[in-house]
């Protein structure tokens, strides 16, 4: 979902989910008009089949695995390492953005797959099942839109309990910001190929430009830009797009 809404001094606030954000800034950023009216891609088989290895491997690890609940203690001390999981863990990107003399608010909320403390090294895990992970094999970098999902989870604050109050949330002190893509066979769960990097300068930047671009395009106030590549539009979910290349 992406909404705005409006503040009692007059300003906006722009909301949206991790989802929906990567979609229109890692895809096409067509997409934010149509989430920004309501309208959802219809699931497709692809979508379903994806769902279901996702939750196929949350629930291997809820019957394997002692998911223990956060600690707030543990996890303000950084020489001890922590690691929290599914439902342990939620986003929440608060970014106060200028234009000119214009101040607007802008919250990204999501969950993260996987969240880990270790060495110091604050690392979020994310695993994917696409529908034909092979084509990863050659790849020496995720999608944008993969990419981008970790940095805005690596640069969130946290809560573990569904929480839109600020004074729930929390951070987790670290010294390094580390991401990890995971991509999987989604028929067996074994892992095809695994991105890894540290959060960059550069990368820093990308997350930076994307959520003043996004913030613009949501209020009006920048067109989006058409990626012109009719492979894209082919297999998008949004059939009726009057933005659609042929
Ligand atoms: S059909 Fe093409 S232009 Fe329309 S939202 Fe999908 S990718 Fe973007």
């Amino acid at each position: 979902m992406i909404e705005i809404k409006e503040m009692p001094d007059g300003s906006s606030f722009i909301i949206s989910s991790v989802a929906d954000f990567c979609d229109a800034m890692g895809y096409c950023e067509f997409k934010a008009k149509h989430f920004l009216k309501g309208i959802r891609p219809p699931q497709t088989k692809i979508t379903i089949e994806g769902t279901k290895a996702h939750e196929k491997q949350e629930q291997y690890e809820r019957e394997h695995f002692e998911l223990v609940p956060i600690n707030k203690e543990e996890l303000a001390n950084l020489t001890k390492d922590v690691e929290c999981a599914y439902e342990a863990i939620q986003t929440r990107l608060l970014v106060p953005l200028k234009f000119g003399d214009e101040k607007l608010l802008m919250l990204i909320f999501g969950r993260a797959d996987k969240l880990i403390r270790n060495k110091g090294m604050l690392i979020v895990e994310e695993s994917k099942f696409p529908d034909n992970a092979t084509r990863f094999l050659e790849k020496f970098e995720p999608y944008p839109d993969q990419k981008l999902q970790t940095l805005l989870y690596l640069n969130s604050h946290f809560t573990s309990a569904s929480s839109f109050e600020p004074s729930d949330w929390f951070e987790i002190p670290h010294n390094e910001k580390v991401w990890i893509i995971n991509i999987k066979n989604k028929n067996t769960g074994e892992s095809i190929k695994i991105f890894r990097g540290i959060q960059t300068r550069e990368a820093e930047e990308f997350l930076k430009d994307n959520l003043r671009r996004f913030a613009l395009i949501t209020l009006g106030k920048l067109e989006p830009k058409h990626h012109q590549n009719v492979r894209k539009c082919k297999p998008c979910r949004f059939k009726d797009c009057e933005y659609m290349i042929k």
